[in-house]
């Protein structure tokens, strides 16, 4: 899957823009929410996280399996319930003016389908690459030797951290669709920019295109 995305970079020299799907260009919390009310489950947020939070309508809490098997199904339908974050679509169909876009999505290769369905339905015609390893080394290869500025947008501190590490000079910023987790969020660490919306990170990448 990398390799058709390589080898439709290999020529552009234009800068790289590298997005995240969930909670970023597309809702996650929210319709993840809704899926767990059609299971007689909620998710509470009580701290910033998924795990210990998910509880069933009579108040226990969710095993680690049950949550598992909840993100399983809620993938493998997501087309029922997901939708674009506001000014996602907008705003990436602006910044593809002049940049190349790619979809980095952590969601297992196997709903991969479905997905590209779905974000094909919302205008969301980018290359996307599905993969549960490291995002660090993927950025870094997606980059390569070209020598453009790179900039990378996620909702999961362990997933821009992966990527400080593997591609220093790409502009890290985190986004998270959700206001109610966003305003828990903790500081996501040195040199990762927080954006509260599209438009503040739109002014963020395009300051460090030079497409100001
Ligand atoms: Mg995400």
């Amino acid at each position: 899957m990398i390799d058709a995305v390589l080898a439709s970079l290999a020529s552009s020299a234009r800068p790289l823009l590298v997005c995240d799907v969930d909670e970023v260009i597309l809702e996650f919390l929210d319709p993840f929410h809704a899926y767990l009310e059609s299971v007689d489950h909620r998710l509470h947020p009580d701290s910033f996280r998924l795990h210990g939070n998910i509880r069933h309508v009579g108040g226990e809490a969710a095993t680690a399996e049950a949550v598992e098997a909840f993100q399983e199904e809620f993938f493998r339908t997501q087309d029922k319930w997901q939708k674009p974050a506001r000014n996602a679509r907008e705003t990436l169909e602006r910044l593809s003016a002049g940049a190349d876009i790619v979809l980095l999505t952590a969601m297992p290769p196997r709903h991969q389908g479905v997905r590209r369905a779905l974000l094909d339905l919302f205008g969301f015609h980018f290359p996307m690459i599905a993969t549960e390893e490291p995002k660090g080394p993927v950025v870094n290869q997606l980059i390569s030797d070209r020598g453009v500025p790179a900039a990378f947008v996620d909702d999961i501190f362990t997933n821009l951290h992966s990527v400080r590490t593997h591609a220093p000079d790409c502009l890290l910023i985190n986004l998270m669709a959700n206001d109610i987790f966003r305003a828990m969020a903790p500081d996501p660490g040195e040199r990762i920019h927080k954006a509260e919306s599209w438009l503040e990170a739109e002014l963020l990448i395009r300051g460090h295109f030079g497409q100001d």
